[in-house]
């Protein structure tokens, strides 16, 4: 027998998961499987707001790839094209020209990207929080804005560098918000020049509530506590312009802020465009159960999809619902679909994904934070807890669940980093100086 190829398109949450149970079940004469991603580490994104508060550092809360899929073929490249029908994929490795890949099953998980509007200014002055890019930025954006504000004499120029907006209530924003705030404050002790009262923390929610994903009394009790922090907290509001940094929200007010970062949402990626899948009004690929792709009652043989880009049904509910996109789902999926190609590569039958939602648990900076799992409702400490080890038991690999544990016992007795290495942004700015031609300074 020839072995299968299976091309994984994206080693995030499903990706990886996937590729590694594959590689542990297939034998390599049975299977080759072949992993795409830009990025030569899957990123755990729900770390992401404490890698940017310092507590954890950036490179632990990503997983090397070539480490982890040792069984695997990994290719650093973006996947720009699929033709399923003739069972083909194009490549854009980092360098060098578009390579044209065979396979026999495809995993498609490319994941989802910032869902964005057509809002002024938007494009210029946002930013997102998805990438491990985008929270090391976002913290060196921060406390150099603290730097700014200690330096300048002027008040605007102060009141203007101090305000941070955030749009859109789910759970990357809050804890985004929230990890920040705490982190902020935590780096005031060395700015005597600044009050916490200087700072201006700004959530900008379009519905009545945050954290969907939980009772509304959580929700509340979120609002209650980042009130209760001197947060300034817009519910029923929406931000209508941010030209030149200028925030203009729906309920009237406008004010200048150098900070605006973007959490209202996600949608499939776009290179699902480029592709010849069935998707669905949400521009998800419509799937069945069994994480096989499907065109109306028909299954597209040898495709799967799972995760954020993936509209599969949730069996929990009532017909018509489709899983959250949500890690939760992403990393279960993949275990299924892994084994469900298995299955077919067998010739048997492939099983229906079904998990409950347990719940969601989200951290509201240092020993704070908000949990509701399994119907058990949390709050402060024992929700902050809760957070800390359920992600640290998630987070894949020994190596990186032994980093994340270093990185809080030492925060915890040497204080968290509040540094900024704005530098890392353009790092080649001084010897670009240094090295100028004596004529051209
Ligand atoms: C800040 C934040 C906090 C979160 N917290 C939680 C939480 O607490 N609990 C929870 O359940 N969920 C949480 N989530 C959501 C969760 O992270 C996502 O639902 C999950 O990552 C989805 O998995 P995925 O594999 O579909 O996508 P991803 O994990 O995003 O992986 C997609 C991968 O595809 C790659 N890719 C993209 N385009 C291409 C291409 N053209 N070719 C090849 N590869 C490509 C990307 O580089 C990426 O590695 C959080 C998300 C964010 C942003």
């Amino acid at each position: 027998m020839n072995p299968k190829r299976i091309l994984v398109v994206g080693a995030g949450h499903v990706g990886l998961y996937a590729a590694l149970r594959l590689s542990k079940k297939l034998g390599p004469r049975e299977a080759e499987v072949v992993v795409v991603d830009p990025q030569p580490h899957m990123t755990y994104q729900p770390f992401l707001p404490e890698a940017a508060a310092g507590s954890i550092s950036p490179r632990h809360s990503v997983v090397p790839l070539r480490r982890e899929l040792r069984r695997c073929t990994v290719l650093v490249g973006a996947v720009t094209k699929i033709n399923h029908a003739a069972r083909t994929a194009l490549v854009q490795p980092i360098v060098g020209p578009t390579r044209e890949i065979r396979y026999d099953h495809v995993v498609i998980a490319p994941g989802s990207v910032s869902r964005t509007l057509p809002i002024p200014g938007l494009h210029e002055r946002g930013i997102g929080f998805k990438t491990i890019g985008e929270a090391i930025y976002l913290r060196n954006h921060v406390l150099d804005r603290l730097d700014v504000a200690a330096a300048t004499p002027d008040s605007e120029l102060r009141r203007r560098a101090l305000t941070f907006v955030f749009v859109g209530g789910g759970y990357a924003g809050i804890e985004a918000l929230a990890e920040m705030e705490d982190m902020t404050r935590d780096a005031l002790r060395y700015y005597p020049e600044l009050n916490p009262e200087d700072m201006r923390w700004v959530l900008v929610e379009a519905t009545q509530r945050v954290l969907p994903e939980v009772d509304r009394d959580m929700g509340a009790y979120t609002v209650q506590q980042l009130l209760g922090r001197g947060m300034d907290i817009r519910l029923g509001t929406r931000l209508e312009s941010c030209v030149d940094g200028v925030v203009q929200l729906s309920d009237g007010d406008s004010f200048p802020a150098d900070t605006i970062v973007w959490t209202a949402g996600v949608k499939p990626s776009p290179m699902l465009d480029s592709t010849d899948f069935p998707r669905d009004e949400r521009r998800r690929i419509t799937c069945r159960p069994t994480l096989e792709v499907v065109d109306g009652d028909r299954v597209v043989a040898g495709a799967w999809s799972a995760g954020d880009c993936a509209a599969v049904p949730d069996l929990t509910k009532e017909p018509g619902n489709y899983c959250s996109p949500s890690a939760q789902h992403a990393v279960r999926q993949a275990n299924r679909m892994a084994d469900n190609i298995v299955n077919v590569i067998r010739g048997q039958e492939p099983v229906a994904y079904q998990h409950k939602h347990a719940g969601s648990v989200a951290s509201l900076g240092l020993y704070k934070g908000v949990a509701q799992v399994y119907g058990i409702k949390m709050r402060g400490l024992p929700a902050w807890f809760m957070h800390r080890t359920y992600h640290m038991s998630r987070i894949p690999s020994l190596n990186r669940k032994v980093r994340v544990v270093a990185d809080w016992t030492l925060a915890f007795f040497l204080k968290r980093e509040v540094v900024a290495l704005g530098q890392l942004h353009d790092p080649r700015e001084e010897f670009a100086e240094a090295s100028q031609p004596v004529s051209a300074r």
